[in-house]
C-alpha cells in the first residue's frame, strides 16, 4: 500500500442501538469504494435498516504501523451449538484460561453481556483466572480498530478461504480482527461468536492453538453474541491495553495456514 494510510471506521445504530460496525486501513484512492460497501452493509443488515451511519476517516502516521501474520486457521465441526461450546472451552482451557473465567464469559455471552440483557458493541475484558470483567464499559465494551490486509494478503486469504468454501467477509473480518488481538501484549485468548441471528459460527484465537473455528456456537435465530479478550493475571496497564487496542495500527501482510475442516475430536 503506497502513500499515506486512513483509518476508516463505521457505526450504524437502529432504535439507539449499535447495529453494525466495520474497519479498515486503506489508501486515500480506496476510501471512496470503501465507504460506500460500508453504507450499503449498513443499510442492508439482517437485523434491519440502519437508522444513523457514522463514518469515521482519520489519517495514520505511516511511522505507527506494525506488520504482522494471520494465525493459522482450523475448523472442527460440532453437531450443535452444546458440542461447540464444550469444544470451544476445551481449547480455552489448553490456552490457559481457567473453566471459571470460561464458564463466565460463556453465560455472560450467551444471556447478553450488556447491563440491559442486550449484545455489547465491543469485547468484554475478562481476568484469564479468576473471571472477573474489566472493561470499564460494560455496555460498550473495548472496540479492536486500526487493522486490516494488506492486498497481497487480502487476495491470498480470499483464494485460500475459496478452496475451503469458506470465503465471507465474517471470516476474513473475524481473522483479522483475532490477528490484531493476539499481538496485543498481556492477552492469552479471545472467544468469539455472532450477533448476527443467522449467523452461528464462532470461535476460539490463542497464540497456540491459532483462530479455531466452529459452525455453531450459538442457536440459529439468537441475536445474542459477543467477544471475550482473556487477560492474563497479573499487573498489565489496562489503559494502555485498551488504547493497543483501539488505535495501535496493524496491518497484516501474511496469512497463516488454512486447514480443512474435520470433525472434532473430544481428545484434541
Ligand atoms: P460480529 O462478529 O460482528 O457479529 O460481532 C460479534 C460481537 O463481537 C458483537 O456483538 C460485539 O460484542 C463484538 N464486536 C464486534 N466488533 C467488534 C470490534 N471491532 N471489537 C471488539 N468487539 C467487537
Amino acid at each position: 500500500m503506497k502513500g499515506p494510510l486512513f483509518s476508516i471506521r463505521m457505526q450504524a445504530s437502529l432504535h439507539g442501538r449499535h447495529l453494525s460496525g466495520a474497519e479498515h486501513l486503506s489508501t486515500a484512492e480506496d476510501l471512496e469504494r470503501l465507504a460506500a460497501g460500508m453504507v450499503k452493509r449498513a443499510l442492508g443488515h439482517m437485523r434491519g435498516r440502519a437508522e444513523k451511519i457514522q463514518l469515521t476517516i482519520e489519517e495514520v502516521a505511516t511511522g505507527q504501523i506494525d506488520y504482522g501474520a494471520l494465525p493459522d486457521l482450523h475448523t472442527y465441526l460440532v453437531d450443535d451449538y452444546h458440542q461447540g461450546r464444550r469444544a470451544a472451552a476445551a481449547i480455552l482451557l489448553k490456552s490457559g484460561v481457567s473453566s471459571l473465567a470460561i464458564d463466565g464469559a460463556m453465560a455472560a455471552m450467551a444471556s447478553g453481556a450488556a447491563p440491559d440483557g442486550r449484545s455489547m458493541r465491543g469485547a468484554m475484558l475478562i481476568d484469564a483466572k479468576n473471571g472477573n470483567r474489566l472493561e470499564p464499559d460494560q455496555a460498550r465494551g473495548v472496540r479492536v480498530s486500526r487493522m486490516d490486509l494488506t492486498e497481497q494478503a487480502q487476495q491470498e486469504l480470499i483464494l485460500g478461504l475459496q478452496a475451503l468454501g469458506l470465503d465471507n467477509a465474517h471470516v476474513r473480518e473475524a481473522l483479522t480482527l483475532a490477528a490484531k488481538v493476539l499481538t496485543t501484549p498481556g492477552i492469552v485468548a479471545e472467544l468469539c461468536w455472532s450477533d448476527d441471528p443467522g449467523y452461528t459460527a464462532g470461535y476460539v484465537a490463542s497464540a497456540q492453538q491459532g483462530y479455531v473455528r466452529f459452525p455453531h456456537l450459538k442457536p440459529i435465530g439468537d441475536e445474542r453474541g459477543g467477544r471475550a479478550f482473556f487477560l492474563a493475571s497479573g499487573e498489565q496497564d489496562l489503559s494502555e491495553l485498551i488504547d493497543y487496542l483501539q488505535t495501535k495500527p496493524m496491518l497484516f501482510d501474511r496469512i497463516g495456514q488454512l486447514y480443512r475442516a474435520q470433525p472434532w475430536g473430544e481428545e484434541l
